[in-house]
């Protein structure tokens, strides 16, 4: 049994920490430090550049709202693009549709992908051999800019706006993202915790509601980020996407054989996008101020420097042994 207790490090007035019964890899990547480790109540955990990313306990929360709420509401999602998420989560649960002939993921740090293929395979499933997925290793940000494919689906699996996530936050990003939307496309990404920090979800539906037709914000609950509600947000130009009854939904989730889900359910779905009269209001006057021309996005303020491991094996600058296990057909 180990004593270290391992911090988040993202908040600047509040920590949290957790016991690593065992830490199993800890590296300082090219982009961020990583570790990933053993706590006997949340199972595996991951965190980067000290914040956590999933636990093997609640992942499927996260994943699955973030996949399953825009896939669903689509009639025929054929292409999807995930930026991020190098977990493989949410690409496993794409490929559960089985209308999706292609779902690329744009990743910038190769060892994401390798330790969770190493170390919590179970995650990623099959995802990353699947025939119909594709991984390419570049910044979210230049791929977007550079990309003349088209998708109907792309979900944004950011980690929190500091780092190099910062840039998947922008407009200048989520302009790109528009621009490679195919017609009545969706786009989804992550905002945080919505009660604690509500200028992370005003400022990416300020700037959802200056780029599309409809900004729709809708609420999780992922217990492993300690702060409440957990927010997404979803942007689209058909109004009519966020009007699918249960029937519906339930209908094309046995037609692409969807199941065995752990969270998502149809009437979740519907109700994950009520929200409390306080969150309400942020997000009405954010929809207003977007149509009125305030396309502020959100900026973080500087994060704490993650703290150094007070106990435990010295960080390794780099992992050779993750560097030399290229994944699965993950492209340059
Ligand atoms: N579920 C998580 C959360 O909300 O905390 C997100 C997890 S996911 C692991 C975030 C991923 O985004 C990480 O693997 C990180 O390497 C990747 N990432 C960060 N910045 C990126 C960028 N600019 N382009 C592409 N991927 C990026």
């Amino acid at each position: 049994m180990s004593d270290r207790w391992i911090e988040e490090t993202f908040h600047a007035d509040w920590r949290v920490s957790l016991r690593a019964s065992k830490v199993l890899h800890e590296v300082k990547t090219e982009h961020q430090h990583l570790v990933i480790f053993d706590n006997p109540t949340w199972g595996k955990v991951l965190m980067l550049d000290g914040v956590t990313q999933l636990t093997t306990k609640d992942e499927h929360v996260y994943h699955e709202m973030m996949a399953h709420v825009p896939l669903m509401a689509l009639d025929k999602p054929r292409n999807v693009l995930v930026v991020g998420g190098g977990d493989g989560g949410v690409m496993r649960e794409v490929l559960k549709h089985s209308c999706v002939e292609r779902a690329v993921l744009v990743e910038i740090d190769r060892e994401v992908i390798d330790t969770a293929l190493e170390y919590y395979p179970e995650i990623p499933g099959g995802a990353f051999d699947d025939p119909r997925s594709q991984v390419i290793i570049t910044d979210g940000l230049k791929y977007m800019a550079e990309t003349d494919q088209r998708f109907d689906c792309i979900i944004v699996d950011s980690s929190e706006p500091i780092g190099p996530s910062a840039v998947l936050h922008t407009k200048e990003f989520f302009t790109d993202c528009r621009r490679a939307l195919l017609k009545g496309g969706i786009l989804v990404t992550q905002n945080g915790l919505a009660q604690l920090f509500p200028d992370h979800l005003a400022g990416t539906t300020r700037v959802f509601a200056s780029l599309f037709k409809r900004a729709a914000p809708y609420i999780c609950h992922q217990p492993c980020y300690f702060g409440g509600l957990f927010a997404l947000n979803l942007a689209t130009d058909d109004k009519m996407l966020l009007s699918n009854d249960a029937k519906t939904l339930a209908k094309r989730a046995r037609k692409r054989g969807v199941d065995g889900l752990k969270y998502w359910t149809p009437s979740v779905h519907i109700g994950s996008f009520a929200l409390p009269a306080w969150l309400e209001s942020v997000v009405e006057a954010a929809i207003e101020a977007g149509r009125a021309g305030d396309d502020r996005g959100y900026a973080a303020p500087p994060a704490p420097k993650p703290a150094k491991p007070k106990t435990g094996p010295a960080v390794a600058k780099t992992s050779a042994k993750a560097r030399k296990a290229a994944p699965a057909k993950a492209k340059k």
